[in-house]
């Protein structure tokens, strides 16, 4: 990314709401360019979201920026994100928090997310691939869960493994319609449900891809 590219990006995302400095850091440091491949990788900087491999797509630059901001990541959090994707949201995640872990259905994508933060040295990635709508419990519970798939409901197992006090950031609509981000702060006695935006996210799918 040179200068100039580094400009535009960080322009694009204050603009659009993205105001934490440590975001913003985090978004500056990790190149996006690493994450997108083949034809689209001169269109890494713009804010629009790309596809990758899979059928799938690297959310828009703004739209990370603005889920990270929401899930308001402490360097201490253990977090988590369903739907690693290309793995871009990790790597930002990963300059914020203590460990990130990742999954996604789609192994080969778990497999190329790994590979770029191997080549990044991003060694706080634990990249797994498994069904995100069952939760992690092996690791839970954590500070923070992230989702970059929309699902009709926050999903209860997802709820569960959130500690108190913990933030789940997650889109929630049907697929192909409006979408809302929901953020979810875990109370004493129950759960907080704030809604933040509209966006359009690829569906969360249960169960794992075929190969
Ligand atoms: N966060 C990604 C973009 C996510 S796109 C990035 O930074 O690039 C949404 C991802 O969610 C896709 O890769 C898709 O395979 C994954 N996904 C959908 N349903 C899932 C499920 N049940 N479990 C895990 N991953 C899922």
């Amino acid at each position: 990314m040179d200068a100039e590219d580094k400009m535009r990006f960080l322009f694009a995302l204050r603009q659009r709401g993205v105001m934490d400095t440590r975001v913003l850091e985090a978004m500056e440091k990790i190149d996006r360019g690493a994450f997108v491949t083949g034809v689209f990788s001169e269109r890494a900087y713009e804010d629009m979201p790309l596809p990758i491999s899979c059928g799938q797509t690297i959310s828009q630059p703004s739209v990370v920026g603005i889920m990270t901001q929401a899930l308001e990541v402490e360097t201490r959090h253990k977090v988590l994100e369903i739907g690693t994707g290309s793995g871009y949201q990790a790597a930002v995640l990963s300059l914020l928090a203590r460990r990130v872990y990742t999954v996604d259905r789609h192994k080969r994508l778990v497999a190329q997310a790994q590979k770029v933060f191997d080549e990044l040295s991003l060694t706080n990635i634990t990249a797994l691939a498994a069904d995100g709508t069952r939760g992690f419990p092996e690791q839970a519970p954590f500070d923070r869960i992230l989702i970059t798939a929309a699902a009709e409901d926050p999903p209860g197992p997802l709820l569960e493994e959130l500690k108190v006090g913990g933030i789940m950031v997650v889109p929630v609509g049907q697929s192909d319609t409006v979408q809302v981000l929901i953020k979810v702060t875990r109370t004493e006695s129950g759960f907080d449900y704030d809604e933040l935006r509209q966006v359009r996210f690829v569906p969360l799918v249960e169960g794992m891809a075929p190969e």
